[in-house]
């Protein structure tokens, strides 16, 4: 089968590979879809484990029942989780599965830029969803990312009707946008660097938008809502946006730190003012069982569109043409690689 190899961001070649065989309890899925994330080309995370088969946002159908497998049946549309939690540890046990060790480390062969993906036994038992009919395998890639930023908002206990700033309008931005506007917040204010998602962010349903590089973003906020935001998410993860972000959030909010700075990098943070305004800062990833459960209701009741979040569909030839688009965050959205298109 055919498997697209990352080595580094521009070069992810397409190579064969075996075809998958599902052992004891494990599935196979002939992947139909699989978005490309951010994070796979966050090149400082993803270059050491290279050569590797990246890819975590997929769907597709049951392609092979390994031996006791009973919940799955052979053309079952699916999504599935590449992480998946232990359930038994201390973490699990508190609800905090992102930091379960089984968690970190569970994963499927190889990978989600593939034609078929192997999905060992524990993934099968607590990581494999079925589909309802009216989600496509499209919509479905969103699974994953969508779980992570219902996770990070249930973390920062959102409620209807906080005021809210999403900085950084990319994938993960938008989802945002989206969620707040399905769960009801109040007013949504929304920035990036560039323009194209800046204009997407505002027909995505932001009530503000504001170029980040040159607008005074709270002032800007104070004088459209009288006061500051009450949970603010940072999508990006610049000085300048960490700044921005914590000038913005109102007194006794809180501050949703979703993309990760590099290991190592550090920020001065004004710590006496975090304490006087009694700010509240969350760390929050991954998209455990539960979210991702949540995540697939959402987009089959319509409430959170994803579909409207794709500017690209590509094959798995395409595939270096994804990464550089991802990595180049100009002119497109969601990218989306289909393993089993071929030309026309
Ligand atoms: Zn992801
Ligand atoms: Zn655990």
């Amino acid at each position: 089968m055919k498997a697209a190899v990352y080595y580094t961001n521009s070069d992810v070649r397409v190579e064969e590979r075996p075809m998958p065989k599902a052992g004891t309890g494990e599935i196979v899925v002939r992947i139909e879809a699989s978005g490309i994330c951010g994070s796979d080309v966050m090149e400082w995370y993803r270059i050491k484990k290279a050569p590797i088969v990246l890819g975590h946002e997929i769907a597709g159908v049951v392609e092979e029942l390994g031996e006791g497998v009973t919940k799955f049946k052979l053309g079952d549309r699916v999504t599935v989780a590449h992480h998946v939690p232990c359930n038994t540890c201390r973490h699990c046990l508190i609800g905090n599965q992102s930091v379960c060790e089984t968690l970190r480390t569970t994963t499927f062969d190889p990978g989600g830029f593939c034609e078929f993906v192997r999905v060992p036994a524990i993934n099968v038992d607590r990581g494999t969803f079925l589909l309802p009919d009216n989600v496509s395998f499209l919509a479905a890639t969103f699974a994953e990312p969508l779980g992570c930023v219902v996770r990070g908002l249930n973390k920062a206990g959102f409620k209807p009707g906080m005021n809210v700033l999403v900085i950084g309008s990319g994938i993960s931005g938008m989802l945002h946008i989206k969620l707040f506007k399905a769960l009801g917040a109040g007013f949504i204010a929304a920035t990036d660097i560039d323009e194209y998602r800046l204009s997407a962010a505002e027909k995505l349903g932001a009530d503000m938008v504001m170029n980040g590089a040159f607008e005074d973003v709270p002032d800007e906020i104070m004088h459209k809502t009288g006061r500051l935001c009450d949970l603010v998410v940072l999508c990006a993860a610049p000085d300048s946006a960490i700044k921005q972000g914590l000038a913005s959030v109102e007194q006794g909010g809180g501050v949703i730190f979703f993309a990760p700075k590099e290991p190592g990098e550090t920020y001065p943070m004004p710590l006496f003012d975090l304490w006087r305004d009694n700010i509240n800062i969350y760390n929050t990833y991954a998209s455990p069982p539960a979210e991702t459960q949540l995540a697939i209701d959402l987009i089959a009741s319509g409430r959170v569109t994803v579909e409207d979040m794709i500017s690209h569909r590509l094959m798995i030839d395409e595939t270096q043409r994804g990464f550089d688009l991802v990595a180049g965050a100009g002119e497109s959205l969601k990218v989306i690689i289909e393993p089993q298109r071929k030309p026309e």
